[in-house]
């Protein structure tokens, strides 16, 4: 072959190593162990390509009989030809274990090369005896030598092949091991380097002069940069951070190599309602201060991720609890530092920001995906604002265990159908007797016993369950309704909680005139609840269904007034003939100032034609309190509380006399 067209190989393996290490730097793509190790390969690739083909341009402009002279005496030009096949030879067998380091690397499994001795031993033993070969050649000359006829390899040149050869074996064994966690182009180009570089390698061992060896590794490099440093899906630009996919897949690998992790968790306080107060810019200003804050905690190695809705995750590089406590408890203090004083662009906002931090650790606290995802889900109804707190802690509240499985109560609860309707009288102040009731649900779990409505309502709401159930119960209240004997009972009417999902539902109005008809109710006989804040969700689909069912005879109450942050001004322009006030307000009513707000509320709301009914009333000076400010209804434990259906009626027969 000719000598020109060889060369070329070794001329176009430099261009194309070159080429990957500035797309690296330009691209800044220099940190985290992957593009570190990719860097090292390269330049490793880079330094082979160099020394090959520096050797041949001196062979070609020397020729080997000035090298080296028969005469055998050591010459400069023989020390440096030497020195430039140490070069070659030396970064030639690092090319295989760092080809293998980068796999480990990709599949997130470095960590389990640091398991014990004999681990550690099996993994750099042969890298290490093939390096000393090659520099204690010199002595030896049993690797490579030079003579008068040019260079030749010795017999040890088998052990540098063998330790390739062992390295290509493990990396590929490695790879299969851990193809799950690699996406299938990811693996195919890992996979195919070795077929392709142990065949030009044979090639090269059997025709020497014939360079392809480290052409091919250049190029499979060069496709390998291609489908490893994908960054656009694992960046969040908003937060500035990783993106929720990629913590998804950093959990998943973690998982599945069983990788050992102690993560920090920190979101921002009701974010939906700053969102409300300060608009979507201002919440992105704020979402990317604390991001900036948080970066600013993290060492090399550390990453941040942007998970959803003001929640971030710091994955710390090192396993290390006491630094993650260290690293939430900074955290979590920034609350002071984001106060609008402090903020980048001054957003507007009454109070510090609150958040809520926790820290867990793999596998000593969570042992499987599905409880950290199902926590991670969790995490705002569970982790408090307080202080720093960490999943161990959070582990030993009483009903932990419940809103950890709270989604396969709901579900059970839905398949064995076991929710039940419990109804809690309520009191009419101007003849003293009790002409409706709310009805409320209850799911009574095998495990956990009754389970709070306001627990797995907001579940119920996230998974969609919420639907069905919502059909369950409306079935089961006209049924009851149905059946009732309002003569011999004074009852009038029930109130039902209508679900935020089931007021901007399309067919919940046909549904509920459906039920009527069925069960023979007339729609007088049901008050439907909603609340105030539902009605941010979609006005018009509420009003909608609203007025159908207002125009069927259908009657509506206002539930919960008193919280929750939407106007009062878009709940009001809906027909509702009743105003349940919350229980804050009955319970804030020993208070001068509630009271008199309360008292102007009750006024205000008369005035504009609506009954008043105060909730969560627990004694007789709040019921006297609230019969002289004009109250229509009270419900409460005062009266009664929320009873199963026959108790219900035997209650009715009791106090209403009739
Ligand atoms: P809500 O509609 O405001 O219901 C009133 C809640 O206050 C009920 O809690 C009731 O048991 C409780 N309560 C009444 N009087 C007192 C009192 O004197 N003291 C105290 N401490 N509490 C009192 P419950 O049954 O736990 O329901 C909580 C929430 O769950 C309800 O608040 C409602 O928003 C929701 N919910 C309950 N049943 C249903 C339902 O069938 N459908 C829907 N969509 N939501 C429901
Ligand atoms: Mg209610
Ligand atoms: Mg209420």
């Amino acid at each position: 072959m000719d000598q020109t067209a060889v060369m070329r190989y070794d001329v176009a393996a430099v261009v194309i190593t070159t080429i990957c290490i500035a797309s690296l730097i330009l691209r800044r793509k220099m940190s985290g162990p992957i593009n570190r190790i990719y860097l090292a390969t390269t330049i490793v690739i880079l330094l082979t390509a160099f020394a090959s083909l520096g050797a041949e341009v001196y062979d070609r402009a020397l020729g080997p009989a000035t090298i080296a002279p028969a005469s055998g005496a050591i010459s400069y030009p023989l020390v440096m030809r030497n020195a430039i096949s140490m070069l070659y030879y030396t970064m030639r067998s690092l090319t295989a274990p760092l080809y293998f380091v980068l796999i480990t690397a990709i599949t997130y499994t470095s960590h389990r090369l640091k398991r014990g001795k004999v681990v550690m031993f099996l993994m750099w033993a042969p890298v290490v005896i093939t390096t000393l070969l090659v520099l204690t050649n010199p002595l030896h000359h049993l690797v490579f030598f030079y003579d008068a006829t040019g260079s030749h390899r010795g017999p040890l040149i088998l052990v540098l092949y063998a330790s390739s050869l062992y390295y290509s074996l493990v990396g590929m064994a490695w790879l299969l091991r851990w193809r799950r966690i690699l996406t299938y182009d990811t693996f195919a180009t890992l996979a195919l380097l070795y077929p392709i570089v142990c065949t030009s390698a044979i090639i090269q061992y059997f025709i020497p002069k014939m360079r392809l060896e480290m052409f091919v590794t250049s190029v499979v490099l060069m496709l390998l940069s291609d489908f490893v440093m994908r960054p656009e899906r694992q960046f969040d630009a908003l937060a500035d951070a990783a993106s929720l996919q990629a913590y998804r897949e950093m959990c998943e690998r973690a998982f599945i190599t069983d990788k050992p992790m102690c993560l920090v968790y920190t979101e921002i306080v009701s974010i939906e309602r700053l969102r409300e107060l300060v608009g979507k810019d201002g919440m992105q200003t704020i979402v990317r201060t604390v991001s900036i804050n948080l970066h600013s905690m993290l060492a090399p190695g550390d990453v941040l991720y942007y998970l959803r809705n003001g929640l971030f995750c710091i994955a710390p590089h090192n396993i290390d609890a006491n630094r993650a406590l260290s690293i939430a408890r900074t955290a979590h203090e920034q609350k002071r530092a984001l106060s609008p004083a402090h903020i980048e662009h001054p957003v507007e906002h009454p109070d510090d920001l609150e958040l809520r931090t926790c820290v867990i650790r793999v596998p000593e606290d969570v042992h499987d995906l599905s409880t950290l995802r199902n926590f991670v889900r969790r995490f705002s109804h569970l982790v408090p604002t307080s202080s720093v707190t960490s999943f161990a802690e959070l582990s030993k509240m009483e009903d932990f265990e419940l809103q950890m499985s709270l989604s396969d109560v709901v579900t059970n609860a839905i398949r064995k159908r076991t929710f039940e309707v419990f109804y809690q009288p309520i009191y009419c102040m101007a003849d003293g007797r009790f002409h409706s009731a709310e009805a409320l649900v209850r799911l009574n779990d095998p495990q956990f016993g009754y389970v709070s409505p306001a627990l797995f309502i907001p579940e119920a709401e996230y998974n969609g369950a919420i639907q069905q159930i919502g059909s369950i119960l409306l079935d089961k209240i006209f049924a009851f309704m149905g059946g009732m004997d309002y003569d011999t009972t004074g009852f009038h009417y029930v109130e039902v909680n209508l679900s935020a999902d089931q007021c901007v539902r399309a067919h919940t109005a046909q549904e509920l005139l459906d039920l009527a008809q069925r069960y023979n109710v007339a729609p007088p006989r049901i008050n439907l609840e909603i609340t105030e804040t539902s009605s941010t969700y979609s006005h018009q689909a509420i009003a909608r269904n609203v007025r159908t069912l207002a125009e069927a005879g259908f009657s509506f109450s206002l539930d919960d007034y008193g919280t929750g942050y939407s106007s009062l001004t878009r709940a009001l322009d809906l027909p509702f003939s009743l105003v349940k006030f919350d229980k804050t307000l009955a319970d804030g009513i020993d208070d001068p100032a509630t009271r008199t707000v309360v008292e102007q509320s009750i006024a205000m709301m008369h005035s504009i034609g609506k009954h008043v009914l105060v909730e969560g009333v627990e004694t007789r000076e709040q019921v006297e309190l609230l019969r002289a400010m004009g109250a229509d209804y009270i419900q409460g434990f005062y009266f009664a509380r929320p009873m199963p259906q026959d108790e219900f009626v035997a209650f009715l027969h009791e106090h209403n006399g009739y």
